[in-house]
């Protein structure tokens, strides 16, 4: 095969090697002939027809659904030098005549347009007075009338094949489904098209769920302040007046969160976005209309604080972390009130008798997602076909097998609290009865002479709960139809009520901590606090705000950890760095290397700590710290970092550093202390001291007075 195609990835692109299916599909195209691409968001679809577009002559026409991340695509083609533009209705007629007239002189390599485009006599006139290398058509599940996205404008883009038949396509999708799968084939008369089907499978992506009641929220916090204080992230909640409390909340909390949702106009959801896409560590608190046409590769997390509907949305969703291939994080908090409302608003949706029982199924599996004590990415691949052979080792019941007990008789006594009572009641009540509260209620319906009243002392309130939780969610009891909450038997709680089945439940445990246990191996060469990352990051965010883009764009996280560990000392052994293509080499080389250069003390590189270290060989040689900052080229802040931890490490003391009167010292003591006991920031006890103090004197006290914090 001639190899144009590995050419253009390695210097356009900057990348070595072509993923799996990538080569294949890009071949196919090369020779003219059709594909079908099902490939999990991130499994790099992108290049499938990009390349092509460039080693086939003429002009590569791509049809996306969304204006706003065609302008994204484009954006990041030029940075790498390739000669793209995107049609849409924002573009003023005289720009639009601009790019008309360039695609006819043939200087265009991929055109990106909206599908509406195409069926406008005047564009597909235009179509014909150039030369075409393929038609890629993206998001093409948006053809499907039963998925969520369709876009009736796609139905007509059959009229390619009929108008342009010698043209080569590729549609492309991360909907996994055979149906979705079937209609893109006939709806775009791709019967004859090779298909490519890649494995579904995020193994970057670690998928955690907790039942946390009503703390979820607090939970939240602590796996963001534990695991992700720095990082960009998406916070998922059900309903509009929840995704506004959560995010002020954790605004208050001194986390930067926007809420994001269909009741904020137009102009601030925008804004949030584009907050969201250009500045580090945003947390975008969503309904479900949040996401689609967000093509940000670092989402480091992807949180949900209500049960998603289906695992299809749970996927989709979770999906949204880590693009880029590094770390991320699919965590969920949930508990017996979500399932009870999920359960009604599927019971009380006005739905045909046929979709609610497709709805119904589809939470049944959800809901037993969240129970099960096997592998997470087992269960979620075969829930789409695909097996996985071992256990993934990378989601919660992996890191820390869960523990099952033998619930049988607890589940009896709870089956049987329902039956005495008449199923007229919903949990709470029913634990009143169960733990052997008088309640005024209880009297009342002579509910405290029943032999289950009391019967089960042995748990706690919220123990109970979390076996109701889960015995609705094994389907064993049922939520009543009327939206009371009641609860009522299921047929299937027969065999455990009579004895003749035993029933093992989820044993609760702290899987948090355990989780975070295993990530520190998955991250170990993650390093985030050495100076020479937040340096690279500083240059990155420096050069995006010059270039008014956001910072992925102008190298991914993978891009500058792989400059940390090759430390490259010329433009040459840059190049070599994966993301480095030739635009980008010439245009920013010099900007990294400096700053590389500057973190330089063997040709092997060095330890965060290392650093460290020679800031306070400095700072024991008697030199100040303004001195200590300029002489290495770092920043004051940086120094001070370094002065922070050497104090909590007890190798120098908060005196050398810091000169205030003891009087002081003790008042930014307590106010640190104060604040921390509500569970608030550095930026808290910043303000509540009017901002008399430096943060990097409050970082020092802080190493000083409570070493054991974090
Ligand atoms: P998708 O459209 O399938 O969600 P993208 O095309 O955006 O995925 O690619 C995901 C990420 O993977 C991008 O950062 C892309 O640059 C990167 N990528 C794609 N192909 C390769 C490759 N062969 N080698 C290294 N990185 C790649
Ligand atoms: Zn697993």
């Amino acid at each position: 095969m001639d190899d144009a195609a590995l050419s253009i990835l390695r210097h356009t692109f900057g990348y070595s090697d072509f993923r799996l299916q990538q080569r294949e599909i890009i071949d196919t195209l090369i020779r003219g002939e059709d594909a079908v691409v099902l490939m999990p968001t991130g499994g790099g679809k992108s290049l499938c027809y990009q390349i092509p577009a460039l080693v086939r002559e003429g002009t590569g026409i791509v049809i996306s659904p969304l204006i706003a991340l065609m302008q994204d695509q484009v954006v990041a083609l030029q940075e790498q030098g390739v000669s793209a533009a995107f049609l849409n209705s924002t573009l003023d007629a005289q720009t639009s005549r601009q790019i008309e007239q360039d695609l006819v002189n043939g200087d265009i390599d991929l055109l990106y347009v909206a599908p509406e485009r195409l069926n406008t006599p005047g564009f597909i006139n235009l179509l014909r007075q150039l030369k075409i290398s393929l038609f890629a058509i993206d998001e093409a599940h948006c053809v499907s009338q039963w998925g969520h996205d369709f876009r009736p404008d796609y139905i007509q883009l059959s009229l390619l094949h009929e108008q342009f038949p010698e043209v080569p396509r590729i549609a492309l999708t991360a909907t996994a489904d055979e149906t979705t799968r079937t209609e893109i084939r006939q709806r775009l008369q791709l019967q004859q098209a090779r298909l490519f089907i890649a494995s579904f499978d995020r193994p970057n992506i670690c998928y955690r769920i907790s039942e946390s009641g009503s703390n979820a929220r607090n939970a939240l916090l602590r796996f963001i302040l534990n695991e992700h204080e720095n990082h960009a992230g998406i916070v998922y909640c059900l309903s509009r007046s929840k995704v506004e409390s959560t995010a002020r909340w954790l605004c208050d909390k001194g986390l930067t969160a926007l809420p994001y949702h269909a009741g904020l106009s137009a102009q601030l959801r925008e804004k949030h976005q584009q907050r969201f896409l250009k500045e580090d560590a945003v947390i975008i608190v969503a309904t479900i209309a949040f996401g689609m046409g967000i093509d940000k590769p670092d989402v480091r997390f992807v949180a949900h604080l209500n049960l998603p509907k289906s695992m299809e949305a749970y996927y989709q969703e979770t999906g949204r972390a880590g693009r880029d291939g590094l770390p991320a994080d699919a965590w969920m908090a949930y508990g017996l009130q979500d399932v009870i409302m999920l359960k009604q608003m599927m019971q009380q949706s006005d739905a045909d008798e046929q979709h609610k029982r497709v709805e119904h199924h589809k939470l049944e599996a959800m809901l037993g997602f969240t129970e099960i004590t096997g592998c997470r990415r087992q269960a979620l691949l075969a829930y789409f076909n695909e097996t996985l052979e071992q256990p993934c080792g990378n989601c919660d019941n992996c890191i820390k097998p869960v523990d099952t007990w033998d619930a049988t008789t607890a589940a009896q006594k709870a089956l049987s609290s329902v039956y005495r009572t008449g199923q007229r009641f919903g949990v709470n009540y029913l634990i009143d009865v169960l733990t052997g509260k008088q309640t005024e209620r209880i009297v009342q319906f002579g509910h405290d002479r029943l032999a289950v009243f009391g019967v089960g002392k042995e748990f706690t309130a919220a123990q109970w709960r979390n076996i109701f939780r889960q015995l609705i969610s094994r389907n064993l009891l049922n939520v009543d139809l009327e939206g009371h909450g009641s609860l009522r038997l299921s047929d299937s709680c027969r065999p455990v009520l009579r004895g003749e089945e035993k029933l093992f439940l989820r044993k609760e445990t702290k899987t948090e901590k355990a989780a975070r246990r295993g990530r520190k191996a998955v991250a170990a060469d993650k390093t985030e606090n050495n100076a020479l990352w937040q340096a690279l990051r500083e240059c990155r965010k420096q050069l995006a705000d010059e270039h008014n883009l956001p910072p992925y764009m102008i190298f991914h996280d993978a891009t500058l950890s792989e400059m940390m560990q090759r430390m490259p000392q010329n433009r040459e052994q840059f190049g070599r760095i994966s993301g480095v293509g030739e635009k980008k080499l010439e245009n920013y080389a010099d900007a990294f290397l400096a700053v590389i250069e500057q973190h330089r003390e063997s040709p092997g590189g060095r330890k965060a700590g290392d650093s460290i270290n020679e800031t306070l060989a400095l700072f024991r040689e008697g030199c100040d710290i303004a001195t200590i900052a300029e002489q290495r080229g770092l920043k004051l802040n940086t120094i001070y970092s370094h002065l922070a931890s050497a104090i909590e490490q007890g190798e120098i003391k908060l005196e050398q550093v810091i000169d205030l009167p003891e009087s002081e010292i003790s008042l930014i003591h307590d106010t640190l202390l104060s604040v921390y006991q509500e569970n608030k920031k550095l930026s808290d006890a910043y303000n509540a001291l009017d901002g008399g103090y430096e943060y990097h004197t409050l970082r020092c006290v802080q190493a000083a007075l409570m070493p054991d914090r974090q």
